[in-house]
Protein backbone atom coordinates (compact mmCIF):
# COMPACT_ATOMS: atom_id res chain seq x y z
CA UNK A 1 0.00 0.00 0.00
CA UNK A 2 1.65 3.36 -0.79
CA UNK A 3 -0.37 6.56 0.86
CA UNK A 4 -0.56 10.15 -0.38
CA UNK A 5 0.48 11.22 2.76
CA UNK A 6 2.64 9.77 6.02
CA UNK A 7 1.91 11.57 9.18
CA UNK A 8 5.06 11.29 12.06
CA UNK A 9 3.27 11.87 14.85
CA UNK A 10 -0.21 11.40 16.35
CA UNK A 11 -0.23 14.71 18.96
CA UNK A 12 -2.92 17.56 17.80
CA UNK A 13 -0.50 18.94 15.27
CA UNK A 14 -0.48 14.87 13.53
CA UNK A 15 -3.35 14.92 13.64
CA UNK A 16 -4.65 18.62 11.90
CA UNK A 17 -2.45 17.28 9.02
CA UNK A 18 -4.46 14.11 8.90
CA UNK A 19 -7.52 16.01 9.17
CA UNK A 20 -7.02 18.52 6.43
CA UNK A 21 -5.61 15.58 3.80
CA UNK A 22 -7.88 13.18 4.02
CA UNK A 23 -10.67 16.03 3.73
CA UNK A 24 -9.25 16.64 0.53
CA UNK A 25 -9.34 13.24 -0.11
CA UNK A 26 -6.14 11.78 0.17
CA UNK A 27 -4.88 8.69 1.32
CA UNK A 28 -3.22 9.41 4.90
CA UNK A 29 -1.21 7.02 7.70
CA UNK A 30 -0.53 8.56 10.85
CA UNK A 31 2.27 6.69 12.68
CA UNK A 32 3.28 7.03 16.23
CA UNK A 33 5.48 5.54 18.93
CA UNK A 34 2.65 5.77 21.62
CA UNK A 35 0.33 3.37 22.15
CA UNK A 36 -1.82 6.30 22.83
CA UNK A 37 -1.59 9.87 22.86
CA UNK A 38 0.88 10.97 25.87
CA UNK A 39 2.41 14.15 25.32
CA UNK A 40 1.48 17.77 25.40
CA UNK A 41 -1.42 17.60 23.59
CA UNK A 42 -3.34 15.54 26.26
CA UNK A 43 -1.22 17.66 29.06
CA UNK A 44 -2.39 20.67 28.06
CA UNK A 45 -5.56 23.27 28.84
CA UNK A 46 -7.50 22.47 25.68
CA UNK A 47 -7.94 26.33 25.72
CA UNK A 48 -8.11 27.50 21.72
CA UNK A 49 -6.91 30.80 22.13
CA UNK A 50 -7.16 33.72 19.43
CA UNK A 51 -6.71 36.87 21.50
CA UNK A 52 -3.12 37.12 22.67
CA UNK A 53 -1.81 35.00 20.25
CA UNK A 54 1.23 36.28 18.61
CA UNK A 55 0.74 39.87 15.91
CA UNK A 56 1.16 37.65 12.13
CA UNK A 57 1.24 33.89 11.58
CA UNK A 58 0.36 32.80 15.07
CA UNK A 59 -2.85 34.82 15.22
CA UNK A 60 -4.21 34.09 11.36
CA UNK A 61 -3.23 30.18 11.85
CA UNK A 62 -4.99 30.85 15.22
CA UNK A 63 -8.34 32.08 13.71
CA UNK A 64 -8.21 29.46 11.17
CA UNK A 65 -7.40 26.65 13.75
CA UNK A 66 -10.01 28.16 15.81
CA UNK A 67 -12.85 27.63 12.72
CA UNK A 68 -11.47 24.29 11.95
CA UNK A 69 -12.24 23.19 15.41
CA UNK A 70 -15.60 24.73 15.57
CA UNK A 71 -16.42 22.61 12.37
CA UNK A 72 -15.34 19.03 13.56
CA UNK A 73 -15.86 18.68 16.89
CA UNK A 74 -20.12 18.04 16.82
CA UNK A 75 -18.63 15.68 14.07
CA UNK A 76 -16.20 13.93 16.09
CA UNK A 77 -18.34 13.82 19.54
CA UNK A 78 -16.01 16.19 20.91
CA UNK A 79 -17.79 19.34 23.28
CA UNK A 80 -17.25 22.33 23.97
CA UNK A 81 -17.00 23.32 27.48
CA UNK A 82 -17.05 26.91 27.33
CA UNK A 83 -16.15 29.80 25.07
CA UNK A 84 -14.56 32.85 25.05
CA UNK A 85 -11.64 34.63 27.94
CA UNK A 86 -11.94 37.12 30.25
CA UNK A 87 -8.50 38.62 31.28
CA UNK A 88 -8.54 40.05 34.65
CA UNK A 89 -6.42 43.25 35.56
CA UNK A 90 -5.79 43.88 38.53
CA UNK A 91 -3.67 47.60 38.31
CA UNK A 92 -4.00 50.87 36.38
CA UNK A 93 -1.15 49.48 34.37
CA UNK A 94 -2.78 46.32 33.43
CA UNK A 95 -5.72 48.18 32.58
CA UNK A 96 -3.49 50.35 30.51
CA UNK A 97 -2.82 47.71 28.04
CA UNK A 98 -5.63 45.90 27.30
CA UNK A 99 -7.14 49.12 26.79
CA UNK A 100 -4.89 49.91 23.87
CA UNK A 101 -5.08 45.86 23.09
CA UNK A 102 -8.69 46.90 22.61
CA UNK A 103 -8.16 49.51 20.49
CA UNK A 104 -5.93 47.29 17.91
CA UNK A 105 -6.93 45.86 14.65
CA UNK A 106 -5.98 42.32 16.86
CA UNK A 107 -8.60 43.27 19.17
CA UNK A 108 -11.61 43.19 16.96
CA UNK A 109 -14.60 42.14 18.61
CA UNK A 110 -13.23 41.60 21.89
CA UNK A 111 -14.83 44.26 24.75
CA UNK A 112 -13.25 46.22 27.72
CA UNK A 113 -14.77 45.21 31.31
CA UNK A 114 -15.18 47.78 34.05
CA UNK A 115 -15.04 45.88 37.48
CA UNK A 116 -18.62 45.97 38.02
CA UNK A 117 -18.86 44.12 34.58
CA UNK A 118 -16.56 41.63 35.68
CA UNK A 119 -18.21 40.85 39.29
CA UNK A 120 -21.81 40.50 37.44
CA UNK A 121 -20.51 38.13 35.06
CA UNK A 122 -17.89 36.49 37.43
CA UNK A 123 -19.50 37.12 40.85
CA UNK A 124 -16.69 34.61 42.54
CA UNK A 125 -14.02 37.24 41.64
CA UNK A 126 -12.23 38.74 44.26
CA UNK A 127 -12.34 42.86 44.16
CA UNK A 128 -8.60 42.83 45.53
CA UNK A 129 -7.38 45.71 42.78
CA UNK A 130 -9.50 44.65 39.84
CA UNK A 131 -8.85 47.24 37.60
CA UNK A 132 -10.97 45.37 34.70
CA UNK A 133 -10.90 42.78 32.04
CA UNK A 134 -11.03 42.33 28.92
CA UNK A 135 -13.97 39.68 26.60
CA UNK A 136 -12.90 37.99 24.19
CA UNK A 137 -15.67 35.91 22.26
CA UNK A 138 -13.17 34.03 20.00
CA UNK A 139 -11.91 31.21 22.42
CA UNK A 140 -13.51 27.64 22.99
CA UNK A 141 -12.01 25.13 25.11
CA UNK A 142 -12.34 20.79 25.25
CA UNK A 143 -11.09 18.80 27.21
CA UNK A 144 -7.83 17.74 25.55
CA UNK A 145 -7.28 14.29 27.18
CA UNK A 146 -10.93 13.01 25.95
CA UNK A 147 -10.92 15.57 22.90
CA UNK A 148 -7.31 13.81 20.83
CA UNK A 149 -8.50 10.08 22.00
CA UNK A 150 -11.76 11.27 19.87
CA UNK A 151 -10.51 13.37 17.07
CA UNK A 152 -7.98 10.05 16.42
CA UNK A 153 -11.11 7.47 16.20
CA UNK A 154 -13.10 10.05 13.97
CA UNK A 155 -10.03 9.96 11.65
CA UNK A 156 -9.87 6.51 11.85
CA UNK A 157 -13.62 5.04 11.55
CA UNK A 158 -15.04 7.93 9.18
CA UNK A 159 -12.39 9.73 7.78
CA UNK A 160 -10.21 6.77 6.36
CA UNK A 161 -7.42 7.29 8.15
CA UNK A 162 -5.15 4.60 9.20
CA UNK A 163 -3.36 4.56 12.20
CA UNK A 164 0.16 2.47 13.42
CA UNK A 165 0.20 3.01 16.48
CA UNK A 166 3.44 1.71 18.61
CA UNK A 167 5.84 2.59 15.87
CA UNK A 168 8.75 4.34 16.11
CA UNK A 169 9.55 6.23 12.98
CA UNK A 170 13.72 5.63 12.58
CA UNK A 171 14.88 7.38 9.58
CA UNK A 172 12.90 8.80 6.45
CA UNK A 173 13.82 9.13 2.83
CA UNK A 174 11.85 10.66 -0.10
CA UNK A 175 9.10 8.41 -0.83
CA UNK A 176 9.40 5.94 2.52
CA UNK A 177 9.73 6.37 6.10
CA UNK A 178 11.76 3.74 8.06
CA UNK A 179 10.29 2.10 11.25
CA UNK A 180 11.36 -0.31 13.68
CA UNK A 181 8.40 -2.45 12.00
CA UNK A 182 9.67 -2.33 7.94
CA UNK A 183 8.93 0.49 5.49
CA UNK A 184 6.07 2.69 4.64
CA UNK A 185 5.64 4.40 1.10
CA UNK A 186 4.32 7.65 0.78
CA UNK A 187 4.06 10.33 -1.58
CA UNK A 188 4.48 13.00 0.57
CA UNK A 189 6.00 12.83 4.20
CA UNK A 190 4.75 15.27 7.30
CA UNK A 191 7.05 15.24 10.35
CA UNK A 192 4.82 16.04 13.78
CA UNK A 193 7.31 14.86 16.43
CA UNK A 194 6.67 17.23 18.70
CA UNK A 195 9.66 18.02 21.21
CA UNK A 196 11.72 15.17 19.83
CA UNK A 197 13.99 16.83 18.31
CA UNK A 198 16.89 14.52 17.83
CA UNK A 199 15.55 11.46 16.13
CA UNK A 200 14.22 12.87 12.41
CA UNK A 201 16.37 15.52 11.00
CA UNK A 202 18.26 16.89 14.18
CA UNK A 203 20.65 19.30 11.95
CA UNK A 204 17.56 20.49 10.16
CA UNK A 205 15.89 21.17 13.24
CA UNK A 206 18.68 22.39 15.26
CA UNK A 207 18.94 25.46 13.76
CA UNK A 208 16.06 26.74 15.20
CA UNK A 209 17.98 26.19 18.48
CA UNK A 210 14.62 24.82 20.25
CA UNK A 211 15.10 23.61 24.15
CA UNK A 212 12.43 21.99 26.50
CA UNK A 213 9.81 23.67 28.57
CA UNK A 214 8.25 22.23 31.23
CA UNK A 215 5.12 23.01 32.74
CA UNK A 216 2.90 22.48 35.95
CA UNK A 217 -0.60 21.77 35.77
CA UNK A 218 -3.40 20.89 38.84
CA UNK A 219 -6.65 20.05 38.76
CA UNK A 220 -8.84 21.42 41.57
CA UNK A 221 -11.93 20.25 43.08
CA UNK A 222 -15.03 21.73 42.09
CA UNK A 223 -15.33 25.15 43.61
CA UNK A 224 -19.30 25.53 43.21
CA UNK A 225 -19.38 27.66 40.42
CA UNK A 226 -19.65 28.13 36.93
CA UNK A 227 -16.85 29.31 34.32
CA UNK A 228 -18.88 31.20 31.69
CA UNK A 229 -15.76 31.77 29.83
CA UNK A 230 -11.63 30.61 30.87
CA UNK A 231 -9.90 33.32 33.10
CA UNK A 232 -6.34 34.71 32.80
CA UNK A 233 -5.17 37.17 34.47
CA UNK A 234 -2.18 40.25 34.41
CA UNK A 235 0.53 38.08 34.01
CA UNK A 236 -0.64 36.53 30.67
CA UNK A 237 -0.18 40.37 29.42
CA UNK A 238 4.03 39.33 29.54
CA UNK A 239 3.53 36.03 28.53
CA UNK A 240 1.12 35.92 25.76
CA UNK A 241 3.16 37.75 22.74
CA UNK A 242 -0.10 39.56 20.94
CA UNK A 243 -0.48 41.91 23.90
CA UNK A 244 3.03 43.00 22.98
CA UNK A 245 1.62 45.23 20.41
CA UNK A 246 0.51 47.61 23.75
CA UNK A 247 3.02 50.53 24.15
CA UNK A 248 2.02 50.19 27.47
CA UNK A 249 2.88 46.54 28.14
CA UNK A 250 7.07 47.22 28.68
CA UNK A 251 6.26 49.39 31.62
CA UNK A 252 3.69 46.73 32.91
CA UNK A 253 6.57 43.96 32.77
CA UNK A 254 8.80 46.17 34.35
CA UNK A 255 5.98 46.97 37.42
CA UNK A 256 4.84 43.20 37.80
CA UNK A 257 8.70 41.98 38.10
CA UNK A 258 9.05 44.63 41.07
CA UNK A 259 6.10 43.83 42.45
CA UNK A 260 6.09 39.94 42.33
CA UNK A 261 9.62 38.76 40.95
CA UNK A 262 8.83 35.22 42.71
CA UNK A 263 6.41 34.75 40.31
CA UNK A 264 7.97 35.33 37.19
CA UNK A 265 11.36 33.68 38.18
CA UNK A 266 8.69 30.19 37.56
CA UNK A 267 7.52 31.65 34.63
CA UNK A 268 4.52 31.66 36.27
CA UNK A 269 0.83 33.40 34.56
CA UNK A 270 -2.81 32.21 35.65
CA UNK A 271 -4.83 30.12 33.04
CA UNK A 272 -8.21 28.57 34.74
CA UNK A 273 -10.78 27.17 32.17
CA UNK A 274 -13.49 24.06 33.82
CA UNK A 275 -13.96 20.90 33.04
CA UNK A 276 -17.46 19.51 32.40
CA UNK A 277 -17.64 17.61 36.24
CA UNK A 278 -16.95 21.01 37.56
CA UNK A 279 -13.55 20.88 38.57
CA UNK A 280 -10.54 23.64 37.68
CA UNK A 281 -7.79 23.23 34.94
CA UNK A 282 -5.64 25.92 37.13
CA UNK A 283 -1.82 26.55 35.50
CA UNK A 284 0.95 27.36 34.80
CA UNK A 285 4.75 27.48 35.44
CA UNK A 286 7.68 27.82 32.51
CA UNK A 287 11.08 25.78 33.11
CA UNK A 288 13.22 25.83 30.03
CA UNK A 289 16.38 23.45 29.30
CA UNK A 290 18.21 21.18 27.00
CA UNK A 291 16.49 17.96 28.81
CA UNK A 292 14.17 19.37 31.48
CA UNK A 293 13.61 17.06 34.74
CA UNK A 294 10.16 15.45 35.65
CA UNK A 295 10.17 16.64 39.18
CA UNK A 296 7.25 19.12 40.31
CA UNK A 297 8.71 21.13 43.27
CA UNK A 298 5.83 21.98 45.58
CA UNK A 299 7.22 25.46 45.92
CA UNK A 300 6.31 25.88 42.23
CA UNK A 301 2.40 24.52 42.86
CA UNK A 302 2.14 26.90 45.87
CA UNK A 303 2.49 29.92 44.14
CA UNK A 304 0.22 28.83 41.27
CA UNK A 305 -2.43 28.10 43.92
CA UNK A 306 -1.96 31.64 45.60
CA UNK A 307 -2.22 33.01 42.57
CA UNK A 308 -4.88 31.40 41.64
CA UNK A 309 -6.77 31.77 45.06
CA UNK A 310 -5.99 35.98 45.15
CA UNK A 311 -7.87 35.83 41.83
CA UNK A 312 -10.94 33.52 41.92
CA UNK A 313 -12.73 32.43 45.27
CA UNK A 314 -11.67 28.67 45.45
CA UNK A 315 -12.19 28.41 49.17
CA UNK A 316 -14.37 25.03 48.45
CA UNK A 317 -11.84 23.61 46.21
CA UNK A 318 -8.94 21.46 46.61
CA UNK A 319 -5.95 19.95 44.11
CA UNK A 320 -7.05 16.52 43.32
CA UNK A 321 -4.61 16.07 40.66
CA UNK A 322 -0.96 17.20 39.71
CA UNK A 323 0.83 16.74 36.22
CA UNK A 324 3.47 18.44 34.55
CA UNK A 325 3.80 18.66 30.16
CA UNK A 326 6.67 19.28 28.19
CA UNK A 327 6.72 21.39 25.09
CA UNK A 328 9.51 22.61 22.38
CA UNK A 329 10.31 26.61 22.76
CA UNK A 330 12.73 28.73 20.22
CA UNK A 331 12.59 32.03 19.58
CA UNK A 332 9.94 31.65 16.57
CA UNK A 333 6.79 30.06 18.10
CA UNK A 334 6.77 27.72 15.41
CA UNK A 335 8.60 26.66 12.23
CA UNK A 336 7.67 24.58 8.98
CA UNK A 337 10.70 23.36 7.27
CA UNK A 338 11.07 21.04 4.12
CA UNK A 339 14.55 19.50 3.96
CA UNK A 340 13.01 17.80 0.49
CA UNK A 341 10.20 19.12 -1.82
CA UNK A 342 8.37 16.18 -0.40
CA UNK A 343 9.12 15.78 3.33
CA UNK A 344 8.09 19.03 5.52
CA UNK A 345 8.79 19.26 9.38
CA UNK A 346 6.10 20.96 11.18
CA UNK A 347 7.18 21.55 15.11
CA UNK A 348 5.30 24.17 17.45
CA UNK A 349 8.17 25.62 19.95
CA UNK A 350 5.65 27.61 21.76
CA UNK A 351 2.60 27.01 23.76
CA UNK A 352 -0.02 27.30 21.29
CA UNK A 353 -0.03 23.97 19.37
CA UNK A 354 -3.60 23.37 20.28
CA UNK A 355 -4.25 26.95 19.17
CA UNK A 356 -2.48 26.58 16.37
CA UNK A 357 -2.29 23.18 14.52
CA UNK A 358 -4.90 23.41 11.71
CA UNK A 359 -3.09 26.87 10.37
CA UNK A 360 -0.13 25.10 10.42
CA UNK A 361 -1.18 21.93 8.69
CA UNK A 362 -2.89 24.30 6.19
CA UNK A 363 0.47 25.88 5.60
CA UNK A 364 2.31 22.91 5.33
CA UNK A 365 0.22 21.03 2.96
CA UNK A 366 -0.57 24.00 0.97
CA UNK A 367 2.00 26.16 0.79
CA UNK A 368 5.42 23.72 1.49
CA UNK A 369 4.35 20.45 0.58
CA UNK A 370 1.81 21.59 -2.24
CA UNK A 371 -0.44 18.68 -2.07
CA UNK A 372 -3.69 21.27 -0.70
CA UNK A 373 -4.90 24.37 -2.95
C1 LIG B 1 0.99 21.85 30.22
C2 LIG B 1 0.76 22.40 28.85
C3 LIG B 1 -0.22 23.36 28.64
C4 LIG B 1 -0.44 23.87 27.37
N1 LIG B 1 -1.50 24.70 27.15
C5 LIG B 1 -1.82 25.07 25.89
C6 LIG B 1 -2.98 25.84 25.63
O1 LIG B 1 -3.74 26.18 26.53
N2 LIG B 1 -3.24 26.20 24.35
C7 LIG B 1 -2.42 25.86 23.33
O2 LIG B 1 -2.69 26.23 22.20
N3 LIG B 1 -1.34 25.08 23.54
C8 LIG B 1 -1.01 24.69 24.77
N4 LIG B 1 0.08 23.93 25.01
C9 LIG B 1 0.96 23.59 23.88
C10 LIG B 1 0.40 22.44 23.07
O3 LIG B 1 -0.10 21.42 23.92
C11 LIG B 1 1.52 21.91 22.15
O4 LIG B 1 2.02 22.98 21.36
C12 LIG B 1 0.98 20.82 21.23
O5 LIG B 1 0.32 19.82 21.95
C13 LIG B 1 2.12 20.20 20.42
O6 LIG B 1 1.54 19.16 19.66
P1 LIG B 1 2.42 18.15 18.85
O7 LIG B 1 1.50 17.28 18.11
O8 LIG B 1 3.46 18.90 18.10
O9 LIG B 1 3.26 17.36 19.98
P2 LIG B 1 2.91 16.09 20.89
O10 LIG B 1 1.57 16.18 21.50
O11 LIG B 1 4.09 15.98 21.80
O12 LIG B 1 2.89 14.87 19.87
C14 LIG B 1 4.05 14.46 19.19
C15 LIG B 1 3.92 12.97 18.90
O13 LIG B 1 4.97 12.57 18.02
C16 LIG B 1 5.36 11.26 18.36
N5 LIG B 1 6.72 11.05 17.82
C17 LIG B 1 7.77 11.89 17.91
N6 LIG B 1 8.83 11.36 17.28
C18 LIG B 1 8.45 10.15 16.77
C19 LIG B 1 9.09 9.12 16.04
N7 LIG B 1 10.37 9.22 15.66
N8 LIG B 1 8.39 8.01 15.70
C20 LIG B 1 7.09 7.88 16.06
N9 LIG B 1 6.42 8.82 16.77
C21 LIG B 1 7.09 9.94 17.12
C22 LIG B 1 5.30 11.26 19.90
O14 LIG B 1 5.19 9.94 20.38
C23 LIG B 1 4.05 12.11 20.14
O15 LIG B 1 2.90 11.31 20.29
C24 LIG B 1 0.35 23.43 26.28
C25 LIG B 1 1.35 22.46 26.49
C26 LIG B 1 1.56 21.95 27.76
C27 LIG B 1 2.62 20.91 27.97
Amino acid sequence: MRYDLAVIGAGIVGLAHATLAARAGLKVVVIDRDMRANGASVRNFGFVTVTGQGQGDTWRRARFSRDIWAEIVPQAGIDVLHKGLVMLTHSPGARRVIEEFARHPMGEECALWEPEQVRAALPFAHGNGLSGGLHSPHELRVESRTAIPKLAAWLEETQGVSFRRGVAVTGIVPGRVETALGPIEAEAIAVCPGHDFRTLFPEVIARHRPQECKLHMLRLSDPGWRLPHAVMSDFGLLRYRGYHVCPSQPALAAQLQQEAPEILADGIHLIVVQSADGSLVVGDSHHYGATVDDFAPESVDRKILDLARSTLDLSRSEVVERWVGVYGSAEQDAFIETPDPRIAITCVTSGTGASTAFGLAQDCLGHYLGILP
